[in-house]
């Protein structure tokens, strides 16, 4: 029974001409579950989802000049999960099917699961978590779960999105050709016999079909991790580390990040080992937030 349910949320439709980003439908369903985990009713007027979704685009979603919210909120209905209210007759946008924005707002329109689908989680709560976690799964990288189930209310579905285990042989190649320091800071903790704190990043995602080789692997300490997954910095096609304008702060913004900006990343040993200009430029399209710092002379 379940299975079948979480199949309907995996084959959402989240990448647009094959890799690029579009994770508009799987956060407004984590937005979504999150109200329902919290008591919401199972219709949600659009005026409700609107801001959060777009904050949710705005720190998640691929780096764009506008953010939709009611991209999904309209389209999700084709899916045979989500279904509206006082959605009748409403303006579509020019040349679309989908209604316009002011059209949702104006009449109320609210949405929600089915009212299968929202039967089946009020009488199964681990439903509702496994549906978040295939839902991470298919569109962000681990790196991410933590901080998106904590911005929709669904921590405790953590333990669920971390539960495959990831091809170990990619981490031992990235690791070695970086001799098990991070490109970035060189960091290369060891605790025993084991490095502490380092992780083979993907730089572009394994769900965008990234592949596990090592061109497309950066070794990287869990902060350095982090910030490549969630774009506040990225790499030129030479390898020079780009930081976002939009990160700021005062302690470790230095330490962390301006020390290295403009500086080329670590060399793997082998020249054919560096990342691929193919999966850089993916990583600034897709994720990095533009645009890059200018570094003062
Ligand atoms: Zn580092």
């Amino acid at each position: 029974m379940n299975s079948s349910i979480l199949g309907k949320f995996r084959n959402l439709k989240v990448w647009q001409r094959g890799d690029e980003r579009a994770p508009h439908k799987p956060l407004l369903l984590l937005l979504a579950l999150g109200r329902y985990a919290a008591g919401s009713n199972r219709l949600i007027k659009y005026s409700e989802i609107d801001k959060p979704l777009k904050e949710l685009l705005e720190l998640f979603g691929p780096p764009r000049k506008s953010f939709h919210s009611e991209y999904p909120f309209w389209r999700l209905q084709n899916d045979g999960i989500w279904e509206l209210e006082n959605a009748e007759g409403l303006e579509a946008r020019v040349g679309q099917t989908d209604a316009k924005k002011s059209e949702l707002i104006r009449h109320a329109v609210s949405g929600g699961l089915t009212t299968d689908l929202f039967t089946a989680i009020q009488n199964d709560k681990t439903l509702l978590k496994q549906i978040a976690a295939e839902l991470l799964d298919c569109s962000f990288p681990e790196s991410l779960h933590q901080d998106i189930l904590e911005s929709v209310g669904l921590l405790d579905a953590i333990e669920l999105s971390q539960r495959r285990k990831r091809d170990p042989k990619f981490r031992e190649m990235v690791l070695q050709a970086y001799e098990y320091r991070c490109a970035i800071c060189g960091l290369d903790l060891r605790m025993g016999g084991r490095e502490l704190g380092l992780e083979a990043a993907h730089i572009k995602w394994h769900q965008a079909r990234g592949p596990d080789v090592i061109e497309n692997g950066l070794s990287l300490c869990s902060l350095h991790h982090k910030l490549f997954d969630r774009g506040a910095i990225g790499l030129s096609d030479k390898h020079f580390l780009l930081v976002s304008e939009s990160v700021h702060g005062t302690e470790g913004l230095s330490n962390w990040l301006l020390t290295h900006l403009g500086n080329p990343i670590r060399k793997p040993q082998r020249t054919e080992y560096a990342p691929s200009v193919e999966f850089i430029a993916w990583h600034r399209k897709e994720v990095f937030r533009s645009s890059p710092r200018i570094v003062m002379s």
